[in-house]
């Protein structure tokens, strides 16, 4: 069994999104560690779609399935004006250069974030959370956050508001950013808002945010992040055209875990397919998502013996 992943770190959105307060690393590589001492091999800095297709992965790599477990690691944005200048970030990017790549070592990290005066994050979830409370250690004040929809709505777990709260978060509850503002040299200098009211229930059976004529304000801030939701990464799955996607982009599987591509068929050369054989090791590695997500995960049963003997690429050594 091996796990391939793209960045150089195994653990997912554990290690690269989720901060150092909420989540220590250390139980990450823990967790990690005792999953390399039962044989599992992971593999870092591999893409699969890029480094190998699926396709390449069966037919020339020797595996027998592949579990496709690539997250939504796609940042969506607002689609507001001035989401270009310098200062703005979703906040996979921003999370992802303080925890992943180092920098809330400083200013002279080798992927910096910008710490200016005022980070504006948008979003209610836990990412949100994630995404202001790291702006304000990293000193960037004030740090606010702006959900369009009341408190009561929120997505985010009660736990990281109130903590939110405790450590001096601003809260600007309906309220939603219609347009970044930048100063002369493209850098980020204030976000307009504008209020908003509580409407009619929505297909989430949330009420929906109904703007307010006239109420539109500006925040002071030099960081503005967006935490309005991700969806799938297409870099898989266009290298891999036969596989069938829902009209968001996901992976459709049925209640199996199964995609359109069955192992056994001609097609599997070029598929993502969990495994039809019944052997309980290798099915018990694709439970039934609806999409599917993790590091891409790649099971090889090699003739009876279960031997993994394939010379590693790059295996991240964790001990
Ligand atoms: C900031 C943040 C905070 C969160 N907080 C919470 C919380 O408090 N509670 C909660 O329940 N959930 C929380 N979530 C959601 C939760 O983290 C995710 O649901 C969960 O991590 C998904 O796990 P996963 O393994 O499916 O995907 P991921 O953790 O995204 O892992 C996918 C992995 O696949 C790799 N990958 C992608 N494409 C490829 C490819 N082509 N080749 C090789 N590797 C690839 C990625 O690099 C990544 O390592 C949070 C999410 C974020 C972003």
């Amino acid at each position: 069994m091996t796990v391939f992943e793209a960045l150089h770190r195994p653990g997912g959105v554990l290690v690269y999104g989720i901060p150092e307060f909420r989540l220590p690393k250390a139980i990450v590589d823990q967790e990690v560690a005792k999953l390399v001492e039962l044989g599992v091999r992971v593999e870092c800095n591999v893409v699969i779609g890029q480094t190998y297709t699926i396709g390449q992965l069966m037919a020339d790599e020797g595996f027998d399935a592949v579990f496709i477990a690539n997250g939504a690691g796609l940042p969506r944005f607002q689609g507001i004006p001035g989401e270009h200048l310098k200062g703005v970030y979703s906040a996979n990017e921003y999370l992802t250069r303080v925890n992943l790549m180092g920098a809330y070592q400083g200013e002279d990290a080798a992927t910096p974030v910008l710490r200016g005066r005022g980070v504006v994050v948008v979003g209610g979830g836990n990412t949100a959370m994630d995404a202001v409370r790291t702006g304000r250690r990293l000193g960037t004040d004030p740090s606010t956050l702006v959900y369009r929809r009341s408190e009561a709505e929120m997505p985010a777990r009660v736990e990281e508001v109130h903590h939110a709260r405790e450590e001096g978060i601003a809260f600007r509850m309906l309220t939603n950013p219609i347009e970044v503002l930048g100063d002369e040299k493209g850098w980020v200098r204030a976000v307009r808002c504008q209020l908003m009211a509580l409407g009619e229930p929505d297909a989430s059976g949330r009420r929906s945010p109904v703007p307010v004529p006239g109420s539109e304000f500006e925040i002071e801030c030099q960081v503005f992040v967006e935490a309005v939701g991700t969806r799938a990464n297409p870099l898989l799955t266009q290298s891999t055209p036969e596989l069938a996607l829902d009209r968001w982009g996901q992976i459709k599987a049925d209640e199996r875990g199964m995609t359109n591509l069955p192992v056994s068929s001609p097609a599997a050369t070029s598929s993502a397919a969990a495994p039809r054989s019944s052997s309980p090791w290798v099915t018990a590695s694709a439970p039934p998502p609806r999409s599917t997500s993790g590091s891409a995960a790649v099971a090889r049963e090699e003739a009876g013996d279960r031997a993994l003997t394939r010379a590693p690429i790059g295996t991240h050594r964790l001990r």
